[in-house]
């Protein structure tokens, strides 16, 4: 089935070749492609500000985090953490990279990308990875990519495998997977079949569509969509709620969220510039809550007159996000970052940190 006219590309990026394995006609350059809207969102700000981060750290031996996320517009908050995790990792695996070349770009016949650090010394070749995102990310075919690519410009090393050392920042853990050449020459046959069937097979999913720029104007994800959308109503009525039936219909849900959320969205920006009215005259707009709040400084004379020090302590806590703001007002800059450990350090010494956990729902 030809749906879009195009050109077949001859090479793709690290990045995207789990959806074109998964998606062959992802890739398909067409001239719809003035329609591709940009997909990337918050995490990949975040991706971006954390690898710059941690480059930095890794070339110059330090970092400023507030600076890097300034220019980003991300939250120091989330970035320290998990560039501390990288660097932990790096601690751990930086003696397989005695050479390191940082953000090295790799090109193969196939394949390309920036590894985010590469060793290639003829005996040993190994390339690590740093992963910001929260799921286990299935990120097989971007290392793959990146090891064959890696593999074209170095040739395979005397210990005959590559490894690839994938950090999960936000897990604080990290895996190594080697690559031999029967491992390469399989990753060819899949790569291949992908190339041969661009143009010509599409498989929409909640994950394959997630992130792709031509979603907007994909009609057999269109088609998907509305076969979703038929499902659920017939899961409610005629199949129940069974685990069998949530489990068939868990794609559906997912991709018709996704839908959902990223129209939420556009309401949210179009109500931001005012009121949308609404036939029958109503009109779908924000309107303002109180929520009361109360003034510690101002309250404690009439809390102290009731009750004792313990039951105002049991009632009250600090909000840590807060907090840390207030510490980097009042710090100079090129300091905040520091002073912030050193305060949740002291606070956690004496036991003044609590952990509260959280349910989520969360796919793993
Ligand atoms: S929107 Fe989905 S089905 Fe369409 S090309 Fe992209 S990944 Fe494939």
């Amino acid at each position: 089935m030809q749906i879009h006219q195009g050109t077949v590309p001859s090479m793709v990026s690290g990045s995207k070749l789990g959806r074109f394995l998964a998606c062959p006609s992802s890739e398909l350059e067409t001239i719809e492609d003035f329609y591709k809207f940009d997909s990337h969102g918050d995490a990949a700000t975040i991706g971006s500000a954390a690898h710059e981060a941690i480059a930095l750290a890794l070339r110059d031996g330090t970092v400023d985090i507030e600076s890097v996320c300034h220019q980003h517009g991300c939250n120091p908050e989330e970035i320290g953490p998990l560039c501390r995790y990288g660097l932990d990792a790096w601690s751990k695996i930086s003696q397989y990279f005695r050479e390191p070349r940082i953000e090295f770009e790799v090109r193969g016949v196939r394949t390309h990308g920036r590894a985010d650090v590469l060793h290639a010394d003829g005996t040993t070749l190994s390339i690590a990875d740093w992963d910001f995102g929260y799921l286990g990310t299935d990120k097989r075919y971007q290392l793959l990519g990146y090891a064959d690519a890696a593999y074209h410009m170095f040739g395979m090393p005397s210990s005959g495998r590559i490894d690839v050392f994938h950090i999960m920042c936000r897990h604080g853990n990290y895996s190594t997977l080697s690559y031999e050449l029967s491992d390469l020459e399989r990753f060819h046959e899949d790569l291949e079949r992908a190339f041969r069937n661009c143009g010509k097979v599409y498989s929409p999913g909640p994950d394959t569509c997630r992130f792709c720029s031509r979603q907007l104007r994909c009609e057999p994800r269109q088609h998907y969509m509305a076969q979703c959308a038929m499902v659920l109503p017939q899961m409610q009525y005629e199949l129940g709620f069974t685990d069998d039936a949530l489990r068939e219909a868990y794609p559906k849900w997912k991709a018709l969220k996704g839908l959902v959320d990223t129209i939420d969205k556009i309401y949210s920006m179009r109500l931001e510039q005012g009121p949308l009215d609404l036939d029958g005259g109503k009109k779908y707009c924000y309107v303002e809550q109180e929520r009361q709040q109360i003034d510690v400084e101002q309250a404690m004379p009439v809390l102290q007159s009731r009750l004792s020090d313990a039951e105002i302590a049991a009632a009250m806590s600090i909000s840590k996000t807060s907090l840390l703001e207030l510490v980097g007002q009042t710090t100079p800059k090129g300091f905040k970052a520091k002073a912030k450990q050193q305060v949740m350090a002291e606070l956690r010494e004496v036991g003044a940190v609590r952990t509260k956990i959280i349910k989520v729902k969360r796919e793993q």
